[in-house]
This record gives C-alpha cells, structure tokens and sequence, in this order.
C-alpha cells in the first residue's frame, strides 16, 4: 500500500466512523419516529372506538327515551282532543276518566296524568275518578303555558312527586287552547325518572363510566350508577365547566377532568331529538386507554431497548474502527519512515517532491532542493566501524530536522549518507541561507569519540519556478551538480546551483 493511498484510507475511515455513528442514529431517530406516529395513530384509533361505542349508547338512548316521549305525547294529545268535545263533561265521571286516560297505559313507568283548569286546579285524573284535590299553579311549566301561546309540548323537572312513589319525576304537558286560542288549562304527566336508570343500567360504558342526562337547564335528571352517599339528581350543573360546555355543544365529545370525581373522563354527548335533554356518556379514560397504555409500554421499551442496542453496537464497531485507524496510520507512518533516522525514506521524498513540484507548477512558486552529503564519510566509517557511522548520520539527520521549521518542509534520507531538503515556496537566496545554517549547525555538533573534526557536510543548492513543460529530474540533476561542485570546491561548503 502507498503511503498516498493509506492516508486516504485513513481519511476515508475517519469519515466512516463519522458516517457509521450519523447513520445509526438516523436510524434510532427513524424508528423513534415511526413508533411514536405509529403509537400516535393507535392512540387515535382508541380515542375513536371508545367515541363511536359512546355514540352507540347516546343513540340508543336517544332513540328509546324518543319513543317515550312520543307516547306521553299522543296521550297528551288524545286527552286535549277528547277534553274538548262538548259532551265529554255530560258522562259520568268514571267513563270520563276511562276516555280521557285509556291511551296513555302503554307509556313506561308512567307517573300520574291530569288535567288542570286556567286555575291549575286538577279537573281529572289518572288515578281516581274524582279528582284529587290539588293545584299546580305554582309549578313553572303550568305559568308557563298560562302565559305562553305556543302549543309546543313542554318537558319540566326534575321534581319529586307529590303523590304515589314520590319519586323524581319530570314532566310532559301541552296547553289546552279553547276554540278561540284563549288560555283554559294544561294536560300534564309525570314520568318517573326510575325509567331512565332501568334504561342506562343495560348499557355497558365501562366499570368507570357513567350515563349521565341532564335538562337543557343544566339540572341533573338521571345518572348511573347512581351514587349511593349522595345523589346528584335534581342538581344544577349549569356552572360547572364541562357542562357548560355541553350544554353549548349540545352534540360532540371531548376529554377533560371531572368536576365531580376529578378522574380524566372522555365525554361524548348528545341532544335527545328535540327534547330539552342531553345524554351525557363519561368514560374513564384510564379504561378507554388502558389496552393502549399496555400495549405503548410494550412496544416503547422493545424500541428503546432496540435503540441501545443499534446505539452500542454502533459505538462498538466505532471504536474497533478507530483502532484498525490508529494501526494502519502507524502501518502508514513506518512506510514512509527510514528506520535509521526517522526521517522521511525515499518513498515518502519521491511523493513530496512529486506533489510539490505539481504545487509549485500551479501556483508558479519557486521550489527549493537541498541535496546534502557527508564528507569523508567511507573513511569515517572505517575508523569507528559502522555504529560509529550509523551515530554519526542520526546525530546529521536530528540536525537537519532540528533546522526546518516550515510545515511544508521536509528533510529525507536519500540514501547511503545522503539527504534531501524539500522547501517549497522557497527562493534561491533563501534555500541557501538554511543550507548554511544546516552546514554550520552540523560542524558545530561536538566531535564524535576520539574524532578532532567534527563531521561535515557539503550541500548542493537548487531552486527552480518551474513552468509547463519543465522536467522534475531537472532539479534533482541541478542540486547532484551543485553538491559535486561543493565536493569539488573543498567541501563543508555550500554551493548554489551554477
Ligand atoms: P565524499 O562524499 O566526501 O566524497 O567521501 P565519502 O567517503 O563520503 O564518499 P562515498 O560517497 O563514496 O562514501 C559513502 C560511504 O558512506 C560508503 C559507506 O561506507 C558509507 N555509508 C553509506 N550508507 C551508510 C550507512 O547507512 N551506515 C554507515 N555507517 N555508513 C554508510
Ligand atoms: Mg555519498
Ligand atoms: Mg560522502
């Protein structure tokens, strides 16, 4: 492997441990995500299913408490038509009575029936032939027919009846108009709210929830399962926030905090046709999102467990990555070193000298070579013996490195006893004042063993701007020259190129 490819390596490594780390948490980051909108839409699907089954109950109600609503109402009705044929006051009080209630036993737990004067005093009654004695003037919806024109039917309560079960009731009437439209009584009856209790206790909402039906006055007529150390019939809810809400809405359902139990509940409400009532279903939300909350704990700690996992691994195989990184840089280095010296070897200077020559031709920048060799250096080492030369030439290259400062500099092993200083962007003058100083510094290195003179170098010096067209070997042949001339000229010297 060349030194150039095993530095690209080495970048390529480091940018595939960057990769490697950037990709796994991508790929945390997308799980993350695809669970949590995954989660998101089950969360929803919940929301809808426990919002279509309270919607299943409200009709169901609707439709049922509808039914009732319409019986009353003919029974209502046949009483004002038979109450105002003429003859209706010429029978006997029992067939009068027979007349005027027979239609209305089909209605479910069917309080009393009446009919009340313009006085509100009861003129006939369900329950006995001769009316009981009683007035209902001063019940609202009775005022209300005496001072309202419209026809329409009337529900009113809760109240608890005054008679019978007294029990809570509310109230169905319509007004009596005489042929002329003027005021002359009401037709009233009363049905137990009993019925709505029976009616919701076969309705599954859930161990926690509850079925509620309040009046448009916001006054509680019904719930279940009803309470047993209190009971919220006949209270008004008209301030409370959550009915306030559904008293506006009339339709619809959200979730909020229960006044009355302070649980999270899911509401879901509607209008009775077009009664003056609405179903209220709460659900617990704990109960409508619990098999949700299993299942999300399950799912969420598989996938952060998963995630660890993918994460640990990644930084596991990062860190093996990391070491083949640091034994091929090594591997890399001790290629491009020489083992004596530990300058660069002349693999390493070829592919410099290549790349800055190229540098040099691109930016037109002078280049400078200094082509150094030991004087007398056979004759040195016959005297000390190959240690004593091997010393003589790591204490030459020491120098040689000690004297470059440049980072772009590079001092390397030729061969033999011969080295090479690369200077790019470095000018004649210049290359031959570091070859002076190289030149001193070395003959200043104390003398080596029983050695009088130090050991000297001469230096070749060669600088070119090379151009297109301009050969490399060139430089090297101008540099060889110079150092022969400096050989020539007495050595320890330094001779710039001729
Ligand atoms: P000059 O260059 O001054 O003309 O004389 P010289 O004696 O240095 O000439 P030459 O280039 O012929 O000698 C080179 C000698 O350097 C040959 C060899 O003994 C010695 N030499 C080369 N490489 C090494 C090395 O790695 N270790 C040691 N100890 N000596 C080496
Ligand atoms: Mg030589
Ligand atoms: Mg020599």
């Amino acid at each position: 492997m060349t030194l150039s490819a095993a530095l690209a390596l080495h970048g390529a490594w480091s940018r595939s441990e960057k990769m490697l780390m950037t990709g796994s948490v991508l790929a945390v980051l997308a799980i993350v995500l695809i669970v949590t909108s995954l989660l998101a839409r089950e969360y929803g699907n919940a929301t809808d299913t426990a919002v279509r089954s309270a919607n299943n109950v409200v009709q169901l109600i609707d439709a049922d408490v509808q039914r009732s609503a319409d019986l009353y109402d003919t029974s209502l009705q046949g009483m004002i038509a038979t109450w105002r044929q003429p003859e209706v006051m010429s029978i006997s009080a029992q067939l009068r009575q027979q007349v005027l209630f027979d239609r209305s036993t089909a209605a479910p737990y069917k309080g009393d029936l009446v009919v009340l004067d313009e006085t509100g005093t009861i003129v006939a009654d369900s329950v006995s032939a001769i009316p009981r004695e009683d007035n209902f003037s001063d019940r609202a919806s009775f005022a209300w027919h005496r001072d309202n024109p419209s026809l329409a039917l009337q529900v009113a309560g809760p109240f608890k009846s005054r008679w019978g079960f007294k029990d809570w009731c509310i109230s169905f009437s319509r007004r009596i108009p005489s042929p002329d439209g003027r005021f002359v009584g009401v037709v009233a009856a009363s049905m137990r709210l009993a019925y709505f209790n029976r009616l919701f206790r076969g309705l599954d909402v859930g161990q926690h929830g509850t079925i509620n039906l309040i009046n448009a006055d916001g006054i509680m007529l019904a719930r279940e399962p009803e309470e047993t150390e209190r009971t919220f019939i006949g209270q008004d809810f008209s301030q409370r926030p959550n009915f306030q809400r559904i008293l506006k809405e009339v339709n619809g359902s959200f979730t909020a905090v229960s006044e009355l139990d302070g649980e999270r509940r899911l509401y879901t409400f509607s209008r009775v046709g077009d009664l003056p009532l609405i179903v209220v279903v709460a659900q617990s939300r704990d109960e409508v999102y619990a098999v949700w909350k299993r299942n999300a704990l399950l799912v969420a700690s598989a996938t952060g467990l998963l995630c660890l996992g993918i994460l640990w691994l990644s930084y596991l195989l990062g860190q093996q990555l990391k070491l083949r990184h640091r034994a091929e840089r090594e591997l890399a280095e001790l290629a491009a070193t020489d083992g004596l010296t530990g300058l660069a070897n002349r693999r390493r200077l070829d592919m410099v000298l290549r790349q800055e020559w190229a540098r040099s031709m691109r930016s037109g920048t002078p280049l400078s070579l200094l082509m150094i060799d030991v004087d007398h250096f056979k004759a040195f080492n016959d005297r000390h013996g190959h240690h004593g030369g091997d010393v003589a030439l790591r204490n030459v290259a020491k120098t040689l490195a000690a004297n470059i400062r440049r980072p772009g500099d590079l001092a390397a092993r030729y061969g033999g006893e011969e080295f090479m200083v690369v200077l790019p962007e470095t000018d004649l003058r210049g290359a031959y004042a570091l070859a002076e100083k190289i030149r001193i510094a070395i003959e200043s290195l104390p003398p080596y063993a029983s050695e009088t003179h130090p050991v000297t170098v001469s230096i070749g010096v060669a600088s070119q701007r090379p151009r297109s067209g301009d050969k490399q070997p060139q430089l090297l042949a101008d540099a060889d020259t110079a150092l022969y001339q400096a050989k020539r000229n007495g050595r320890n010297r330094v001779e710039p190129r001729p």
